[in-house]
């Protein structure tokens, strides 16, 4: 085997590789020279200098694997790794301890003012009284998220005797209670913490997660630290909570716009700021050679390496045979994703009629978790790292075959249960992806578009009210299906709306009368 090193990577991550394969450091190559030589490789290790462009990608016959020593895979065209089948690979939890002590490190600064200290004692001054600071002994910590980071910052802040509060909506409280920590609301978070420090992905969900509400909840005295990502932490925001010691101080090691341009937040004396060097240190580039070049020897020892970013390899033939299940499977995970809420305790999958028979049926479950996990956790969710994901997280997964289809030659099964609602689905295919039941009331429906699903009591009024509500709201309906066991009794709807519904529009839906739930979901 032969690995071609087009970045500088650490020299134990190379000699681990030299032990397995004939290895090519080439660590000034160009682009051109790169498109040349990679047909001759079967892996190749990047850091963020060399792009692995769909040129490269094409021009590598016998290339395998694709590796970054690192997090972001920006400069790898994971699109056309996937469709050549070749691996792409990462080093994810390479970073978390050290973006940890960052916000350790932040979070002493704040407390001790050693920042601001450090820049009066060189212009010349000795302000003892002014530096007046805190002990971190026996205050109280609010964690946002404990995913990796998260969870090594849940261990060293108990080295300083801090307690605990968590917020994740993705974490039990049983799961929280075994790392020692209190899981609790954000608003009770925001009340009681004395430092807040914030580890969750930017999503849609956590844009200005923190903002003017937030801040005014917070104790006057609180810290805030933001080492995830810009934009978490409303600035404009935030500047006046400092401006206004609405809250104690704050650190960023993360921007809205890196580098922040003309921000008043750096004239302030209580913020900290860090050129986004949360994950800079030789340990974590260290570490993550080493993890790539271990993933390597695992791919070409014939293991299954743990941090595949696309699709494991599975040969043509079952390829085909599992496709349009495949398709099935990423849309019944994502359905289910934006239909429950609270956390999963337990996944159960059912594979019915011809794909019980099917081979390697476990790649339709961890399309399905994939599709459920993908949207709340940063590092993508893949088909080889799946299931211990849900595990680490609590989830029970269990999987059955039936011989019985209710008619069809094949059905997916999918019944969630989290602590707050229960939910189950029933996906097929024929031609294209179809969900055929919705807590057990039969539908026909394509999974495209934007939905909205509501539960109902099946009484006089209540579906023209509904589609009256939405029309209010220049909300289209393109068409409406609707599903009941007896009349009067619980039944379900299903919208395929023409557009977007905001989550205000499904709040007023729901306080409807005879509405039990409703939820607006997009494909
Ligand atoms: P992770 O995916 O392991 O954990 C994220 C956690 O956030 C999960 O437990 C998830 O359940 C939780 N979460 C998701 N949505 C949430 C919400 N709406 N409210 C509360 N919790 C929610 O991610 P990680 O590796 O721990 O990374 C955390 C953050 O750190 C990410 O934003 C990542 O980009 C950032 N990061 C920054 C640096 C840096 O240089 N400063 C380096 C690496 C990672």
């Amino acid at each position: 085997m032969k690995v071609i090193i087009a970045d500088s990577i650490n020299e134990k991550g190379i000699s681990d590789l030299k032990e397995v394969a004939e290895v090519t450091v080439a660590t000034s190559i160009t682009p051109e020279e790169l498109v040349e030589v990679i047909k001759e490789y079967d892996a190749i290790v990047v850091r963020s200098r060399t792009k692995v462009t769909r040129e490269v990608i094409e021009a590598g016959s016998k290339l395998k694997v694709i590796a970054r020593a690192g997090v972001g895979v920006d400069n790898v065209d994971v699109q056309a790794a996937t469709e050549k089948g070749i691996m792409v690979i990462n080093a994810p939890e390479s970073t978390s301890i050290t973006v940890a002590e960052h916000s350790m490190g932040l979070m002493m600064s704040l407390a001790r003012k050693i920042s601001i200290a450090d820049k009066s004692v060189k212009s010349g001054q000795w302000e003892k009284s002014k530096f007046m600071g805190i002990e971190l002994n026996n205050k109280t910590l609010g964690i946002v998220g404990m995913g990796r980071i998260g969870s090594q910052v849940v261990i060293r802040a108990k080295a300083f005797n801090m307690e605990i509060l968590v917020y994740d909506p993705y974490i039990s409280k049983e799961a929280g209670a075994e790392m020692g920590v209190s899981v609790v609301d954000l608003e009770t978070l925001l009340k009681e913490s004395d430092v807040i420090t914030i580890h969750v992905p930017l999503t849609p969900e956590t844009r200005h997660l923190i903002s003017t509400r937030e801040m005014e909840i917070m104790k006057n005295t609180a810290f805030i630290i933001n080492c995830a990502r810009g934009g978490i932490v409303d600035e404009d925001a935030l500047y006046y909570a400092l401006k206004n010691d609405i809250i104690g101080g704050a650190a960023l090691d993360v921007f809205e716009s890196e580098p922040p341009q003309e921000s008043p937040l750096l004239e302030l004396d209580n913020l900290i700021a860090t050129p986004h060097i949360g994950a800079s240190t030789a340990e974590a580039q260290r570490d993550a050679a080493l993890i790539v070049a271990n993933e390597i020897i695992t791919v070409f020892q014939g293991g299954s390496p743990r941090n595949v970013l696309n699709m494991p390899v599975m040969d043509s033939k079952n390829f085909k045979i599992m496709k349009p299940y495949l398709d099935l499977s990423e849309k019944m995970g994502s359905f289910m994703e934006q239909a429950t809420s609270g956390n999963i305790k337990n996944m159960d999958v059912t594979y019915c009629g011809e794909l019980s028979e099917m081979p390697q049926q476990d790649i339709l479950t961890r399309t399905m978790l994939q599709g459920i996990l993908n949207p709340i956790l940063t590092e993508p969710v893949n088909l080889v790292n799946a299931p211990s994901i849900a595990q680490n997280r609590g989830i029970i997964v269990t999987e059955g075959k039936r011989c019985e289809s209710e008619g069809y030659k094949c059905i997916i099964k999918l019944e969630i249960k989290t602590d707050k609602d229960e939910f189950s689905l029933d996906g097929t295919y024929v031609d294209e992806p179809k969900i055929i039941k919705i807590n057990n009331y039969w539908v026909d429906v394509k999974p495209e578009g934007t939905m909205v699903i509501a539960k109902y009591q099946d009484l006089p009024g209540t579906i023209g009210a509904i589609g009256t509500k939405l029309g209010e709201h220049e909300i289209n309906i393109a068409t409406m299906q609707v599903g009941r066991k007896e009349v009067g009794g619980e039944a379900i709807m299903v919208l395929k709306v023409d557009q977007s519904v905001p989550q205000s529009v499904i709040d007023e839906v729901k306080k409807m009368d005879h509405v039990e739930d409703a939820v607006a979901l997009e494909f």
